[in-house]
């Protein structure tokens, strides 16, 4: 451990003494998980409305299906909220993620997404077919920077449009989803805000995102979900965060609570990510990148460019102009 950096090692100080961690949760193939208790009449923690009021006939996933989980669910999502969110902060989500999602060979309910030119005219293609990604482009139309002696394509994605507000709350609903019952009541505010559709209603002023990307070939079927709780005697920092790993993406982001984080408002905050795994050979893909998202827009963000480079083994051309590579 003691090869670690010292960034690291005082990023898991900090953690260690002002947090407390839940368990944390792993996904993996095959696996059938639910959340909360199926006794009757059944409660959904999102709207605070019981049977017979609200249904639960439908299996409610405590994650997108978009991001490879087909195995956790929670008894206390009423089929109202299920289908509020699935029709819209789910799909904001969902579109913010999906150039990431495709880069790490992520299978949704369609499999890995493809990402292809936006518009009506043909063009560039960045496709996984199950064992290696199939990239297209036109001769007058190039889309793919090669360097054949790094072994690494450079290329911008396009990402679909997205509010970047809505694609926040996808992200805080997962981490309210996972929260235990007896948290619930110091969020009822938090879960107000994200069934609220109207998406100009401010909520907390600062809301970063910590965004790290570990390159390189990591596993496309595990999901790690953590959750951490500020320790009592502590009123510095906020109340509590929710990280969510899945390929090569590590997101972490604050669950605000209004009556929980009184304590900080007005202050600045200053805090690192929580550490997340060395990629798996930092001599070859380079070591894991930070960045902090402000996911607080709420005007819809169209056309927007995502730059990424690509690793390879093998290139193979073939006539058809396209390019086969492999992570
Ligand atoms: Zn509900």
């Amino acid at each position: 451990m003691t090869d670690l950096p010292a960034a690291t090692l005082a990023a898991a100080d900090f953690y260690d003494t002002h947090y407390a961690g839940a368990e944390p949760v792993f996904l993996e193939p095959g696996m059938k998980l639910m959340l909360g208790s199926s006794e009757r009449p059944r409660h959904c923690r999102f709207c605070d409305k019981s049977e017979p009021a609200v249904t639960f006939r439908d299996e409610a996933h405590a994650l997108p299906a978009a991001f490879g989980n087909t195995g956790l669910f929670s008894n206390y999502e009423c089929d109202a909220c299920n289908h509020l969110f699935g029709e819209g902060i789910e799909n904001h989500l969902g579109n913010w993620t999906k150039p990431m999602r495709t880069l790490s060979r992520i299978k949704g309910r369609n499999g890995v997404p493809t990402i292809k030119k936006p518009g009506p005219d043909k063009g560039w293609r960045v496709e996984y077919s199950g064992t290696s990604f199939q990239l297209q482009e036109y001769e007058d139309d190039p889309f793919f920077e090669v360097n054949e002696e790094t072994n690494q394509l450079k290329f911008e994605l396009h990402r679909d449009t997205y509010i970047p507000v809505a694609a926040l709350k996808g992200l805080v609903k997962i981490g309210l989803t996972l929260i235990p019952d007896v948290e619930t009541q110091h969020f009822r505010e938090t879960y107000d805000w994200i069934r609220e559709t109207d998406h100009s209603r401010n909520f907390v002023s600062e809301f970063p995102v910590f965004r790290t990307l570990i390159p390189g070939p990591m596993r496309n079927d595990l999901i790690v979900l953590m959750l951490m709780r500020r320790r009592a005697g502590i009123d510095t920092v906020p109340y509590a965060f929710f990280t969510f790993a899945y390929g090569n993406e590590v997101l972490q982001v604050f669950l605000p609570s209004l009556s929980q984080d009184r304590c900080i408002n007005n202050q600045p905050l200053s805090f690192p990510a929580f550490p997340t795994p060395g990629s798996l050979d930092p001599a070859r893909y380079g070591h894991p990148r930070l960045t902090t998202e402000h996911l607080t827009g709420r005007e819809a963000v169209k056309g927007e460019k995502v730059s990424a480079t690509f690793g390879f083994d093998t290139l193979v051309h073939n006539p058809a102009e396209s390019t086969e590579g492999e992570t």
